[in-house]
């Protein structure tokens, strides 16, 4: 019905972590008690002076690596002027116009199809404090003042509201495998401004764009789009397309649509010019290629590899990228030697299962991929059953002791011919009658035969061994 095409741009902002903040010594860090990781340069009082923290220009310059961007010969800083009460300095440290990186491209996984992402750039800057506002007072809180703050701004390349979700989710990922950051989207560490315009299937020129600002979840963007796209789509059928102006809105989550907030024509002139209190830095090859060698592999390559090296079933393998540790449990469960398949099963079904039955992460459970390869080698060598593999598994994590000292010879399993001979002549003589009936046609009761050989053992007889003995006994009763 809607013969419209969608545009959509993101701007995505994500906070570092780092011991300190970064233009500041003060500890990058959350505290419930407010104003207590403050320094007076993140006040803004006079005489004090930025010092640049290498440890988020090192986590900014991976990323821009990561993205494939160009990265700048000098690193350098712009001031941002404008007034908020937020920004105590009356301006915010950032990079307009040698950004940490330009012109890049990531590819991300839609599923049926990847798509390649644009990257108009990707810049280091400084947060804001925090505003809280009440009905008699606002009050301020510095610990966000001068947090490192890594800004994403996409080309406006996205053409449907589950593209820009899939970017913005990939994007946590990514900083997360490259341990940038924690992304934790619920503590504000990633937040974003979404433009949204919408054009005809062959128009040439883009429409006017829309910004939503601080959309403060992935499943707002993604109604918040589609709500916008709706909303310009309508007014262009009804030839009324003049009404959608070049404006700020935000996204008002009660009633699901966004609202004005100010037009594009009361833009702040930011008088942007380059910040004098901190000198320009080189940027080296060797400095980018030392950089370059940190970053891991990126969760779609190992998806790739998963799939087409170690042959998992997508499924399988989109569960384990999901997370980083999980990615990384797995890969040290192949270095070990276990076969893929394998350690993928015991992973996603054993392991995550008890994870989230019991709510801890794998960093925190106990049985680490050495001690999992102990269950897995004495079953593979049939000294185990996978039943007693289970319960071995489920012993060793509650018991916190290695899985070997569970696997004993009496543990074992019975495979032993004569043994197991004894055993089912034993069990067929005292049960003429159920003989006759299973020849009589009541064939389930051979279940029943087995299900006393492994009670009698107590469980530890080779199931297929005991089938193939009993029918070989079985039919010498026939034929009597
Ligand atoms: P502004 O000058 O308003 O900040 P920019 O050109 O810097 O605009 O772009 C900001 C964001 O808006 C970028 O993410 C960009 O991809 C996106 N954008 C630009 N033009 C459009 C458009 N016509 N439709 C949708 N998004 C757009
Ligand atoms: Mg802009």
């Amino acid at each position: 019905m809607n013969e419209y095409k969608a545009v959509i741009g993101l701007e995505m902002h994500c906070e570092l972590k780092s011991n300190a903040k970064v233009f500041s010594g003060a500890k990058n860090a959350y505290d419930v008690v407010p104003n207590v990781n403050v320094s007076p340069v993140d006040l803004g009082l006079p005489g004090v002076l930025p010092t640049v923290n290498k440890e988020c220009v090192k986590k900014a310059l991976m990323m821009s690596l990561v993205l494939n961007c160009t990265q700048p010969e000098e690193l350098y800083f712009d001031r941002k002027n404008y007034y908020y009460p937020d920004l105590p300095k009356g301006y915010q440290i950032t990079q307009m116009h040698a950004p940490v990186g330009i012109n890049g491209k990531i590819k991300i996984d839609m599923g049926d199809y990847v798509k390649e992402v644009l990257i108009h750039d990707i810049h280091l800057e400084e947060d804001s404090a925090s505003l809280e506002h009440y009905s008699d007072a606002s009050l301020i809180n510095y610990n966000r003042a001068g947090v490192p703050l890594l800004e994403l701004v996409t080309e406006p390349c996205f053409s449907s509201a589950m593209e820009a979700v899939k970017f913005l989710e990939y994007m946590t990922l990514v900083y997360k495998y490259c341990d940038v950051s924690d992304a934790d989207t619920k503590k504000g560490q990633i937040r974003c401004d979404v433009n949204v315009s919408i054009m005809g299937k062959d128009d040439k020129v883009l429409g006017t764009k829309v910004e939503i600002k601080n959309v403060n979840s992935f499943a707002n963007v993604y109604e918040a789009i589609n709500y916008e796209i709706k909303r310009q789509s309508e007014l262009k059928m009804a030839n009324r397309y003049d009404e959608v102006l070049q404006e700020t809105r935000r996204f008002d989550e009660e009633s699901g649509t966004t609202k004005r907030m100010r037009s594009k024509v009361d833009a702040i002139d930011y008088k942007y010019f380059v910040e004098p209190n901190i000198p320009k830095y080189k940027i080296s090859k060797e400095y980018l290629q030392s950089i370059k060698e940190k970053i891991p592999l990126l969760p779609l390559e190992r998806k790739e590899k998963y799939v087409g090296e170690l042959g998992l079933s997508v499924k399988d393998a989109n569960i384990i990228i999901k997370n980083k540790d999980y990615a990384n449990y797995f890969e040290e469960c192949i270095n070990l030697g276990i076969d893929a398949k394998v350690a993928a099963n015991w992973l996603i079904v054993q392991i995550l299962g008890f994870l989230n039955k019991m709510d801890i992460s794998i960093q925190d459970f106990y049985l680490k991929p050495e001690l999992l390869k102990q269950i897995i080698s004495s079953l593979e060598e049939g000294k185990i059953s996978s039943k007693q593999a289970k319960e071995i598994f489920n012993k060793s994590i509650s018991e916190e002791k290695e899985p070997k000292n569970y696997i004993t010879n009496d543990n074992e399993q019975i495979s032993d011919r004569d043994k197991l001979l004894g055993v089912i002549t034993n069990i067929l003589e005292n049960n003429k009658e159920q003989i006759k009936n299973y020849f009589l046609g009541k064939t389930n009761l051979f279940d029943y035969f087995v299900g006393q050989v492994m009670k009698e053992t107590k469980g530890k007889a080779n199931p297929s061994l005991v089938k193939v003995l009993l029918n070989e006994e079985l039919l010498k009763y026939k034929e009597k």
